[in-house]
């Protein structure tokens, strides 16, 4: 293991630090709180709401009024053995409220386990992957007629997102309206959207993380250029970052991941793990970005067993007896999650048990940082047969691409104890506190006001994988701010 050396990152003034009782803690915590909107039983009949989708037979996707409406009443669904609360958890650039279900059960000794499984479900992260989204809406009425009038057993405590970028699905984008891809921003967290979902990692503390996206199979820019669409039905990855705990990563690898490959297959929708996007023919093809900046590793190196989905979006130069083929596309989307789900369920003590060990590590192993992890080729199998379309006849054609399957952690590193923020605190303190990581506000002897935060703290082992200049997850390179005389230090004491 080699040691990060006490390094100022940007050369400024020397430092000193001030005995630890003269630092002002400041740990402003989490400012927004679980406060859930009375959910009342009523009479309403569960089996007549249908979302908006549904009620006019997959013609037309759901209105942002519409779907606040519909999760609305759900709360109001006369449930017995859960209780079913909306949660304004955040508020978009265009000032969109963003809304979770809680979905839980009303007495613990209700729950088939003892221990539920927190589960987090997120869709429409992406704005144009609209299935996620209306999947999410029904599969929340689903799960409520399956437990309440089916009396199926369940051991899970939902938190349900259907829109984590309602200004994207709005307008019909991919980014938010800032233009930031929310997926990729849990570095930085310059989305409000981001940061609230990041909020749920924290204040939540899921045990399971799923991510729901669609691809498209023709990329008209790229491969669809050279003639190709893509050919898939579900892919799964999982949060293969190196920094996610050891036990934690290779039971999802090892048990999860092919359980839950097995099952939607059985079902009769193929499935594989994750190919990252296919855009030429020439290409080398390895598995999802090993970024501690994508939603799935962040929240896996929080401790969640954490899955992207990805099914198919069909082609808009197909012809389908919906519009786009949505009723065929969330139908999809629930199968994966549903299976998904029972897979969760069959192990969760399993999942509870590493979830809880990975984020009660000790104070030397969390400093302990892997910094550059990347792909290389496995040597049994360098290359990788995959099954592509002929844009213009859809004939079927096996393609050989180069193969990248090993990851490479490269060399472990020991984080400094503790970074101390000397320039931009403004901005360093707010990042902070969304990151969830507490720190302390002090001053210099020379009276140069700093804030700093511990390694082996709350959420601070992200610290080095976002600060080091080093880092493959670095934030310092993306800064939203002129970074000259950006003074960011790090002590190994
Ligand atoms: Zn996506």
């Amino acid at each position: 293991m080699k040691h990060i050396p006490k390094r100022i990152l940007v050369p400024g003034a020397g430092f000193r630090l001030v005995g630890a009782a003269r630092l002002a803690v400041v740990f402003l915590g989490l400012l927004v709180c679980f406060a859930p909107h009375a959910a009342p039983a009523s009479d309403r009949t569960a089996g007549l709401l249908s979302t908006p989708l549904e009620a006019s037979a997959f013609q037309r996707l759901t209105m942002e009024a519409e779907r606040s409406e519909y999760l609305r009443a759900l709360t109001q669904y006369p449930a017995k053995r859960l209780t079913v609360q909306l949660q304004a958890i955040g508020e978009t650039v265009q000032k969109r409220p963003m809304e979770a279900l809680l979905v839980q059960a009303r007495d613990p000794q209700e729950d088939a386990s003892g221990v539920p499984l927190r589960v987090l479900l997120l869709g429409g992260q992406h704005g144009n992957e609209v299935s996620g989204s209306e999947a999410l809406l029904i599969f929340a009425r689903q799960w409520l007629t399956r437990v309440e009038t089916d009396g199926s057993p369940f051991a899970m405590t939902l938190l349900i997102v259907p829109a984590v970028n309602p200004d994207g699905i709005a307008n019909k984008r991919r980014v938010n309206a800032q233009g930031v891809n929310l997926s990729t921003d849990y570095g930085l967290l310059q989305a409000p959207e981001s940061t609230a979902i990041n909020r749920l990692l924290v204040e939540f503390q899921p045990h399971v993380v799923l991510d729901i996206h669609e691809s498209a199979l023709l990329k008209k820019k790229t491969l669809g250029a050279e003639g190709w669409l893509t050919d898939f039905e579900a892919q799964f990855e999982y949060a293969n970052n190196p920094n996610v705990n050891g036990d934690l990563k290779t039971f999802t690898s090892d048990v999860l991941l092919p359980a839950i490959l097995k099952n939607v297959e059985s079902k009769g929708l193929a499935a594989h793990r994750y190919f990252g996007e296919i855009t030429r023919t020439d290409q080398v093809v390895q598995h999802g970005g090993l970024s501690a900046h994508n939603f799935r590793n962040k929240a896996g190196i929080h401790g969640a067993v954490s899955f992207l989905l990805e099914n198919r979006l069909d082609p808009s130069i197909g012809v389908y007896p919906t519009p786009r083929n949505i009723r065929e596309r969330v139908e999809k989307q629930l199968l994966s999650i549903d299976v998904f789900l029972s897979v969760c369920q069959a192990h969760a003590a399993q999942i509870v048990a590493l979830t809880e060990s990975a984020r009660n590590f000790g104070a030397q192993e969390s400093r302990k940082v892997f910094l550059q992890p990347e792909y290389g080729i496995l040597p049994a199998q360098p290359t990788i047969d995959i099954a592509l379309r002929r844009l213009e006849s859809n004939e079927k054609v096996m393609h050989r691409f180069r193969y990248r399957g090993a990851i490479i952690a490269g060399p472990a590193s020991m984080a400094p104890k503790r970074y101390v923020f000397m320039s931009h605190i403004g901005f360093f303190r707010q990042w902070l506190v969304k990151q969830g990581i507490p720190f302390a506000e002090g001053a210099s002897p020379e009276q140069a006001p700093y804030v700093t935060a511990e390694v082996n703290s709350v959420n601070g082992r992200f610290l080095p994988l976002f600060l080091e200049p080093a880092s493959a997850s670095s934030i310092l390179g993306r800064l939203p701010f002129d970074t000259e005389g950006l003074k960011v230090l790090s002590d190994p004491r």
